[in-house]
């Protein structure tokens, strides 16, 4: 089965089959490059939403539920061996879908297999505990699926945080219904079809491309729905909340970012200048945890801006399947943001040092490239110090002291990621003490790949878990505990027989 660019036509995946476009009609979905369509998808409405979820729970009840946790393990790593597989087609699939460079979508397809392979083989170790009580009780606890998962994930990287989320989701036994962002629905619909190949059974999980207001309220509100994982905006992370509360369920919620990355002047300065412009212009900075901020020693100032400006300005723009440094922004809207930020920037009183226009290469004329940009002089109570622009966007704030590195790092609404760039790692450790962030880097941006190390929110970035084996215990969320008392009950003991002593119940 093709799984790739030479589809035209993609259906959904509901209860393992794939279903043609109903009510919802379809997507044109635009390679970001040059607005040419690339496929027509499927779009789901509520009634879609609700087959898939119907689909999802009848068979969490009918086989996922029962299957036996090293089974799903298996189905699991073979799911990630078929990416392996099939990981130059699925890399340039989202190289094309999403804009990115392709040795970037290169990396996020091998982050993919290794989230399955990771959860795969967790499946059969998510263990329970036994509490001691003394002689005559048995206490224990039972780590149980949710049921239903909803997964809603944006454009920017729909193969990782899809398979972050929807890995640990299925090993902890659940069953997911995906929803991918329309601007960006291809790798989802292919990893879909990859599964039900490797032998996850129908209606394990399903994969529902749709516009948000639509069908992902309707997904969200769905009261056969357990559990939600939603990646993407603040604003839409609220309105989930809202939807989640009206059926009491819960949410793991990955918002943005305005992470800080800071840079004292005994920094070795090679790797640092490669880490900073890495970590903001990957992706053209449509990243949640893009180093948006760069906090800089004031003494090192000119002659690390330096560096950096000659940095950028080697770097390549153009079409994500040449492998430039920087692709196109998802749209024109999202190019026209950026713009209006980056006019904000300097009407607020920042120096455009570098970059802040449309590129003239007439051969970019059809795709929304913009130029890497760096905004000097910035003091971090400007918007564009506050704000997350999701553009190839670097704000410059200067500072003197570890103390006010750390003030001005947590003096955000978000708190998803900082870099700490120094040669003395006590004050490396010091500092990261003080940050208010779900991951802290020193002399690094976003080690080893990120499949091990927990990752989410403080603040407005969000909460839960997701990565590693954090994110397993998030995602089978509910521990139950049993209590045996042998003394009162009879043959092998009565569960919850701790309750007949008149203790411990409130
Ligand atoms: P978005 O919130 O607009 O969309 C994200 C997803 O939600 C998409 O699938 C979209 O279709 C859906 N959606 C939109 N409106 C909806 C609604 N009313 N009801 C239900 N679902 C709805 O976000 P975006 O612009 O696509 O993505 C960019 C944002 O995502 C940025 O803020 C970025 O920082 C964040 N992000 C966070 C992480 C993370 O892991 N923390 C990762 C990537 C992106």
């Amino acid at each position: 089965m093709a799984i790739a660019s030479a589809r035209k036509l993609e259906g959904m995946i509901i209860g393992g089959e794939e279903v043609p476009a109903g009510a919802g009609g379809v997507i044109e979905d635009r390679n970001p490059a040059n607005g040419e369509v690339l496929a027509t998808v499927a779009s789901a409405d509520a009634t879609d939403v609700d087959h898939a979820v119907k689909a999802a729970a009848e068979a969490f009840t009918r086989t996922w539920q029962r299957t036996r946790p090293a089974e799903r393990g298996r189905v699991l790593v073979r799911i990630s061996a078929a990416i392996r597989a099939r990981a130059d087609e699925i890399a340039r699939m989202e190289c094309l879908d999403t804009g990115k460079p392709l040795r970037q979508a290169k990396a996020d397809t091998e982050v993919a297999a290794r989230y399955f392979e990771f959860y795969g083989g967790a499946a059969d170790k998510i263990l329970g505990s036994t509490i001691p009580l003394g002689s005559g009780f048995l206490d224990y606890t039972v780590r149980e699926p949710l049921g239903v998962s909803a997964h809603i994930v944006p454009w920017n990287y729909p193969l990782q945080i899809l398979g972050r989320g929807v890995a640990a989701a299925l090993a902890a036994g659940n069953t997911v219904v995906l929803k991918p962002a329309s601007q960006a629905p291809l790798t989802a619909l292919a990893i879909g079809r990859l599964a039900l190949e490797c032998g996850l059974p129908p209606g394990v999980l399903n994969v529902i491309p749709g516009p948000g207001p639509e069908a992902g309220s309707a997904l969200a509100s769905h009261r056969l729905v357990n559990q939600i994982t939603f990646t993407g905006s603040i604003a839409t992370g609220t309105h989930i909340m809202k939807l989640a509360a009206e059926h009491t369920i819960p949410v793991t919620l990955e918002l943005g970012g305005k992470s800080p990355n800071i840079v004292f002047a005994d920094a070795d300065f090679g790797p640092t200048v490669e880490g900073v412009a890495n970590a903001i212009y990957q992706h053209a900075g449509q990243t949640c945890s893009a180093g948006s901020r760069l906090l800089l020693e004031r003494r090192a100032h000119d002659s690390f801006l330096e560096k950096l400006t000659d940095r950028v300005r080697k770097m390549k723009i153009g079409p994500g399947i040449d492998d430039p440094d920087i692709g196109p922004l998802i749209t024109e809207d999202q190019r026209r943001r950026v713009l209006d930020y980056i006019a904000l920037g300097k009407r607020e009183g920042a120096d455009l040092t570098y970059g802040g226009k449309v590129p003239s290469d007439e051969r970019l004329s059809k795709g929304s490239f913009l130029e890497p940009t760096l905004l000097d002089g910035v003091s971090n109570a400007m918007r564009v110090a506050q704000e997350e622009i999701f553009g190839p966007v670097l704000v410059v704030i200067p500072f003197d002291e570890v103390e006010e590195a750390a003030a001005i790092s947590n003096d955000s609404r978000y708190g998803l990621l900082a870099g700490i760039w120094t040669r003395d790692i006590n004050k490396a450790l010091a500092l990261a003490e003080r940050i208010q962030s779900g991951q802290v880097y020193i002399n690094t941006y976003g080690a080893g790949g990120g499949a091990e190390l927990p990752f989410g929110g403080y603040k407005q970035s969000g909460f839960g878990r997701e990565k590693g084996l954090e994110g397993l215990l998030v995602a089978v969320g509910r521990v139950v505990g049993v209590g045996v008392g042998a003394r009162v009950g009879v043959g092998d003991g009565v569960v919850g027989a701790a309750v007949g002593e008149g203790v411990g119940v409130d």
